[in-house]
Order: C-alpha cells, then sequence, then structure tokens
C-alpha cells in the first residue's frame, strides 16, 4: 500500500541549471493517497508500538484543516485502530471542512472543544490519558521519539550525497529527525511556516531534549508569508506556475513556502555554485480542499 522507498526525482529549471545548483526532490508526498508526506513518517512507529503493546488506539489533537490529523484517522482506519480527536474549535462539527469529513469518515471519533480547554487538555496529557485510559498519546503535529526515529529514514533512504537537504518546518520533528539521521554531514536548512523567532529557541530545546548534538542546520523565519495558514495570492499563482512548469504539487501551508524560499535563495546566490541539493516535499495535499473551499482561492489540482 505504501510507496516505500519514496521515489528522488531531480527538477529540471533552467534557474537551477543557470546557477549550476543541481536540485532533487524526495517525494514522500506520493508515499500514500491518504497517510502523505512527513505525516506517515511520523506515524510509521507509532502505530507499530499500539500494535505491538496492544494499547487501545491513539488520541491526537489539531486544528480544523489539521494533516495530522488526517493522516492518523486514515492511518487507524488502515490498521483498525479506534481513533479520536480533540479538535481546536467548539463551533466546528464533523461537516464543517474536508478534512474534518475526511477524518469522521475514517471512523475517528471528534471532540471539539474551545481553545481554551484544547490548550488545557494539550498541556496536560495526564487529564487525557485518564478518560483515554490505554490509549496513546500523540501531542498535536504527532512530534515524538517514535516519529523523530520515523523521519530519520527520509534520509536514510536517500543513497547519494547531497550538500544541502531543504525541509518545511512545523513542530520541527521533521527537521530534528533529518538532522539526526545526517549526523554532521552537509547542511540542513528548515523554512519555518511559522511567524516569529520563538522558533530557533524551541527547536534548540528540542534537540537538547532528544539528545541531537549536531548543528549542521540553519532555520529560516522569513518565508511564512504573514503567519501559519496566510496564503497570498501570489503563492497560489506561484502554486500553479510551479506545477505547470516542474509537474510538481505544493500545498500552501508548508511546501509552496519552502520551495518559494529555494528558488529565492537560489536566485540571491545563497548557495556556492555547483551545490547538490535535496528538498523534502513533505505532502500536505489533504489541506488543498479545505483551502479552496474556504479562500475561494483556486489552486489548480
Ligand atoms: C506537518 C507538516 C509539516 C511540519 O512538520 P514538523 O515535523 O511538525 O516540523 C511540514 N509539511 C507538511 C506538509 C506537513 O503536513
Amino acid at each position: 500500500m505504501a510507496r516505500i522507498p519514496s521515489p528522488i526525482e531531480q527538477i529540471h529549471d533552467p534557474l537551477f541549471e543557470e546557477k549550476g545548483m543541481e536540485v532533487w526532490i524526495k517525494r514522500d508526498d506520493l508515499i500514500h493517497p491518504h497517510i502523505m508526506g512527513n505525516k506517515w513518517r511520523k506515524l510509521k512507529y507509532n502505530i507499530l508500538h499500539v500494535r505491538e503493546s496492544h494499547l487501545a488506539g491513539i488520541v491526537t489533537f489539531g486544528g480544523a484543516y489539521s494533516n495530522h490529523i488526517a493522516a492518523t484517522a486514515a492511518a487507524c482506519a488502515a490498521n483498525q485502530l479506534p481513533s479520536i480527536g480533540i479538535i481546536r474549535g467548539d463551533e466546528l462539527s464533523p461537516d464543517s471542512n474536508p478534512t474534518l469529513r475526511f477524518a469522521s469518515d475514517q471512523g475517528m471519533k471528534l471532540q471539539f472543544v474551545s481553545r481554551n480547554e484544547y490548550r488545557q487538555l494539550k498541556e496536560n496529557h495526564h487529564q487525557l490519558q485518564q478518560t483515554h485510559p490505554g490509549y496513546l498519546i500523540l501531542p498535536e503535529g504527532g512530534t515524538n521519539e517514535l516519529a523523530i526515529r520515523g523521519c530519520q529514514e527520509i534520509w536514510t533512504e536517500i543513497n547519494q550525497s547531497f550538500d544541502y537537504a531543504i525541509t518545511s518546518v512545523g513542530t520541527g520533528g521533521t527537521m530534528a529527525g533529518l538532522l539526526k539521521a545526517m549526523s554532521g554531514e552537509g547542511k540542513l536548512i528548515g523554512i519555518s511556516a511559522l511567524k516569529g523567532n520563538f522558533i530557533h529557541s524551541e527547536f534548540r530545546n528540542m534537540l537538547q531534549h532528544y539528545n541531537i548534538p549536531f548543528e549542521n542546520y540553519e532555520l529560516m523565519d522569513q518565508w511564512h508569508f504573514g503567519g501559519y495558514g496566510k496564503v497570498t495570492d501570489g503563492l497560489v499563482t506561484f502554486i500553479n506556475d510551479t506545477k505547470e512548469k516542474i509537474k510538481v504539487l505544493f500545498d500552501p501551508i508548508y511546501t509552496a513556502k519552502m520551495y518559494f524560499a529555494v528558488t529565492k535563495l537560489i536566485e540571491t546566490n545563497y548557495f556556492p555554485s555547483n551545490s547538490k541539493i535535496v528538498l523534502i516535499h513533505t505532502g500536505g495535499l489533504q489541506g488543498i480542499a479545505g483551502f479552496i473551499e474556504k479562500q475561494k482561492k483556486n489552486i489548480l489540482l
């Protein structure tokens, strides 16, 4: 069912050739139609753990359009495991958007809570564990030790050497896994989808927490297009033009911002000439339907 190892392809763009860059893309968006990209990577060992330890199921968290919620619902359904999604926003229902409809159709029980309650439940898993005994509680975004282990495999599947690897960043879990797997070789660049410089200290704390000693990375916080979930008309046009040009579809929340950053960095000679670069397509395409429905901006699927 899952396409593992995911394909890796070279991107041909006259700009890259002119600048002497060799750019490849690791197509984790092609792993699975519903359990996509880094969410598949993050769930792999968590699902195995639930099965092997005979846990009752998975409880997790997410916003209305969460890729992690959709992927967890599908992964649990595929493994006949119960799943519960705590959703931020008590005004929502399973019919509010395509992501929630999908999760609900996969059998995930959705619990809609106020923003306050969401924050409390997220910060104190103890309370949730008491109401859901025997369940594995996955944090928002799905990042934990087993998720990081899964994300290491994005890198270990690539059997060529690269000077740079570039990924989109939300919680930083994917970046942490990549950094660990690279073990000091090459340079990892993370493009944050979130606004704010808190991400730098959060990521450092994450590395410390998981004992990842490597520093060959740069986390960039200037490519968020106004903040998490914010999408400009220019970005929508960029997504459609890119699809046309290189036949790869990027999602507006994470991967398109990453690819936009890459093209700008290459244009402005950030990379030394003759660099070999691999981009990680972390998926996220499930969110496009909901984005179109909400914002009435057309991304050409
Ligand atoms: C969740 C997600 C991310 C962020 O991953 P983190 O490990 O939380 O940094 C990036 N890209 C896509 C498409 C995602 O769905």
